[in-house]
């Protein structure tokens, strides 16, 4: 199950919460500074033995003080006019991150609009994507129960929205090929 939510991803009581990191994983602004802050320095700390991590991969650590008992690091691609594999890395984070979740036993997951930040993603193609990469995931794989998408803002709130009915019509439209009983 999909949801969209407005609000900070650091206050969500769910197995994890995915972060908008940078590839250092040593922290930074946005969404990567409220979670550091919110986990408090253990996860600095546990960052530190990470290494980094390239742009379009995942990496878990412990929630700390996050009511999240984990936190996937993922780092999403810098917008370059769309002409530098941005949409193929930005769907490898929603992947890599949801895989990573699945092999820890992770049923409810919270994503930000990656990459929506200061990264400068456009906010319309970025939820259309994350919603259908997602979705696709899920029909292929057991395990998670419950996705987030936690939007801060008025904009990507409305742009997952949107990218979420087109899909629930999609599947709508769908169902009928599905047999009886599937609605
Ligand atoms: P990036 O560098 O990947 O663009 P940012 O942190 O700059 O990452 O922004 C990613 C998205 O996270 C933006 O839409 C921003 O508004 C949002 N965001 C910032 N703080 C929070 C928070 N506490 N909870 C959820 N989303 C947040």
């Amino acid at each position: 199950m999909i949801e969209v939510i407005k609000g900070d991803i650091t206050r969500l009581e769910v197995d994890a919460i995915v972060n908008a990191a940078n590839s250092s994983l040593l922290g930074g602004g946005g969404v990567d500074g409220a979670i550091h802050r919110a986990a408090g320095p253990q996860l600095l700390e546990e960052c530190r033995t990470l290494g980094g991590c390239p742009a379009g991969e995942a990496r878990l650590t412990r929630g700390y003080r996050l009511p999240a008992k984990y936190v996937i690091h993922t780092v999403g691609p810098v917008w370059r006019g769309g002409t530098h594999n941005e949409p193929e890395i930005l769907a490898s984070c929603y992947r890599n991150s949801l895989a990573l979740a699945v092999k820890h036993g992770v049923k409810t997951i919270a994503f930000p609009a990656i990459s929506c930040g200061v990264y400068g993603y456009p906010v319309a193609d970025a939820c259309a994507l994350s919603v259908r990469v997602t979705a696709e995931f899920l029909s292929a794989h057991n395990g998670i129960e419950r996705v987030l998408f936690v939007a801060f803002g008025d904009d990507v709130f409305q742009s997952w929205h949107n990218a979420l009915v087109h899909l629930t019509n999609l599947t709508v439209r769908r169902s009928p090929d599905t047999g009886p009983g599937d609605h």
